[in-house]
């Protein structure tokens, strides 16, 4: 975290009693590549500077979304295909 200390705390209320979709994991995950992303970048210190590192992520590749970032997104899609691979595994007996 280049000299800096950071502490993320993340906790997740179920309302409803089920199990999580593959799409609800997947998002949790997508928000949480998030918060490292913006955790390690030490030129983000305030909402002002956080603004500006998603506009020059977003710049760069290319995203249409103001608050998106490649690597959030790739790592939500990478959790989700996670997810439907393991639960189309049969479970061992
Ligand atoms: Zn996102």
């Amino acid at each position: 975290m280049n000299g800096r200390c950071a502490v993320l705390n993340a906790s997740i209320s179920r309302l409803e009693k089920r199990s999580l979709s593959s799409y609800e994991i997947a998002a949790i995950g997508h928000e949480l590549r998030h918060a490292v992303e913006v955790l390690s970048d030490p030129d983000v210190v305030d909402h002002s500077s956080l603004y500006y590192f998603y506009k020059r992520n977003r710049e760069r590749a290319g995203m249409a979304a103001a608050f998106e970032t490649q690597a959030a997104t790739d790592a939500g899609e990478a959790i989700a295909n996670e997810v439907r691979q393991f639960q189309r595994t049969p479970a061992k007996k």
